[in-house]
């Protein structure tokens, strides 16, 4: 990893929620830091998608929202699929240390097995 990215690392949010607003349609996104990583002062808004949302710089009450969306860091794999689609800026962006963002896949939590369960026959 190179110095820069390093030190973009140690200074990271990871675990962290932060929202989106778009000026535009005033649609909220919120995301969360799921790696140490650089994320960006605007996201192409996840709603009209004519605009820039903008950060609102990790809020306090971003984290009585759930995050829809998530930074993350690559894998090699998925670097491998920008490398060959093209995806220069975007490669830039994470060899800088810079995150990517997805959608999160929902999680629905399993209810607690009841006591017979757990002590089995
Ligand atoms: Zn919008």
């Amino acid at each position: 990893m190179e110095p820069e990215a390093q030190r973009v690392r140690e200074r990271s949010n990871a675990g962290r929620r932060n929202l989106f607003v778009c000026p535009r349609c005033l649609a909220v996104a919120v995301t969360v830091d799921r790696d140490r990583g650089l994320t960006p002062p605007a996201i192409a808004c996840v709603r009209c998608g004519r605009a820039f949302a903008r950060s609102l710089g990790y809020p306090e009450e971003a984290a009585l929202h759930e995050a829809m969306y998530e930074f993350y860091a690559p894998d090699a794999e998925e670097v491998d699929r920008l490398k060959a689609a093209g995806q220069l800026a975007r490669l830039e962006w994470v060899a800088r240390g810079g995150l990517l963002l997805r959608r999160r896949a929902v999680v629905r939590m399993a209810p607690p097995p009841s006591q017979d369960e757990r002590e089995g026959p």
